[in-house]
């Protein structure tokens, strides 16, 4: 439950490596030699950050029990968080939205965290409900005045929040139950329709990890659905099929989804019912690795193979890591793609960055003894601002490759 007593302030040094980073724009204390003098202090308390010589860094929220256990705040020496001052920070982030979020979607990103000023924050819409987020306990002694505020801009008919542990992977596997929480109006029917332009989707906000709709893939979903018409298009780690739906709209000839998770496949057989795509849509659910060597075996071709793999995961038949992993993917993914077709990959790895991404897709393209060429590359949509210090915010990588004949 939060808790309403105020939050304390901590007048605290930082390391040098700490303030280096804060100079460069990373809004993450890591805790170090230095942190581990901090006072002992509460979650949520503010922190005023200075340096061995006495320089001012700015205000940053303590969270005492993570490795992160600082996320700065501001270069203003904050004495307290208001309402007033939570308004603004959520009139700034909707302001920017109509900027960003294209008429006519429904489910998007309204905080982003880091990017709109509330680090370890999120809050998304789907339709008139808002989920919030929470990366770490910092938020939890504002919930009150958060909830207020979130009410005062956005008007919601409902309002969730969910904690997201530390444990994530665990969760991804499914053992751990997401706690979610309804602190104002009241919870809607499942599944909630939510429209992205003319297409709509299925989501469930009070069961599992995610929603069935990845927020931040938007404008990918909008990429593909323009290259594909025609096309055959395999989508492997389909999950709820998001974007075999983008591609029945865009005139795919025949679209079919791999899943291990039969729940999955059966919720993207449901979104694209939803949106009148039956025919031309078939589900397998299977190891995506095993579905792949099947159809090498009965020689299946496909223009467009699609996959958006999660970082790290574990089934009966297979562990999945993107690192190493991607490599492996693309080459066995290779031997089922026309000549001259397309490979659509993404990763949301944070830890994998750019050039180490591509130098795996291209040591995969090797294993499978195929030439690729990258056409597209993109990130999250524009509804997850990040700062550019923050080399985390730019997590989401998409990228469109061909393959070309080496001779
Ligand atoms: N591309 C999807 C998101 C994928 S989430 C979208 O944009 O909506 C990752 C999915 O991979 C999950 O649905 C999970 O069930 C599935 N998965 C994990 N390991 C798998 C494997 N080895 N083979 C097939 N699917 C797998």
């Amino acid at each position: 439950m939060a808790k309403n007593q105020d939050p304390g302030i901590q007048q605290v040094a930082v390391s040098r490596a700490t303030a280096k980073a804060l100079a460069k724009g990373h809004p993450w204390i890591i805790a170090d030699e230095t942190t581990r003098q901090w006072p002992a202090g509460d979650t949520g308390d503010l922190l005023h950050l200075q340096d061995d010589e006495g320089r001012f860094y700015g205000t940053a929220l303590y969270d005492p029990q993570s490795r992160v256990c600082g996320r700065w705040l501001s270069w203003e020496r904050l004495t307290g968080l208001t309402t007033a001052w939570l308004r603004r920070r959520l009139a700034l982030a909707a302001r920017l939205r109509p900027y960003v979020v294209a008429d006519g979607v429904g489910a998007y990103r309204l905080i982003n965290g880091e990017g709109d000023g509330l680090p370890g924050l999120t809050i998304d819409r789907y339709g008139s409900v808002l989920l919030v987020q929470y990366y770490s306990l910092i938020w939890q002694p504002y919930e009150d005045m958060l909830v207020a505020a979130m009410e005062h801009e956005w008007q919601p008919e409902a309002i969730f929040i969910k904690e997201r542990p530390h444990n994530t992977r665990k969760l991804e596997a499914g053992t751990t139950q997401v706690p979610i929480r309804l602190v104002y109006g009241e919870a809607p029917p499942e599944p909630l329709l939510v429209a992205e332009g003319d297409l709509t989707f299925a989501v469930r906000l009070q069961q599992g990890l995610h929603t069935g709709l990845f927020l931040d893939q938007r404008e990918n979903r909008g990429d593909l659905r323009q290259r594909v018409a025609g096309c055959r298009v395999l989508n492997l780690f389909a999950y709820t099929g998001a974007f075999s739906v983008a591609a029945l709209a865009g005139g795919a000839q025949e679209v079919v989804s791999v899943d291990a998770a039969a729940r999955y496949c059966q919720w993207a057989e449901e979104n694209c019912y939803l949106n009148g795509f039956v025919a031309g849509h078939r589900t397998l659910t299977e190891d995506a690795f095993s579905a792949l060597q099947a159809m090498r075996e009965e020689g299946e071709r496909f223009d467009f193979i699609v996959a958006d793999p999660p970082s790290f995961a574990t089934t009966r038949k297979s562990r999945f890591q993107t690192r190493g992993g991607t490599g492996r993917l693309v080459a066995a993914a290779l031997a089922v793609l026309a000549p001259e077709g397309f490979l659509v990959l993404a990763s949301n790895h944070q830890r994998v960055d750019w050039p180490a991404y591509l130098q795996d897709i291209h040591q995969g393209a090797q294993g499978g003894n195929r030439l690729l060429r990258v056409v597209h590359q993109a990130s999250q949509s524009g509804d997850f601002p990040f700062p550019p210090g923050f080399t985390e915010g730019r997590y989401l990588k998409y990228v469109v490759l061909q393959a070309i004949p080496s001779a």
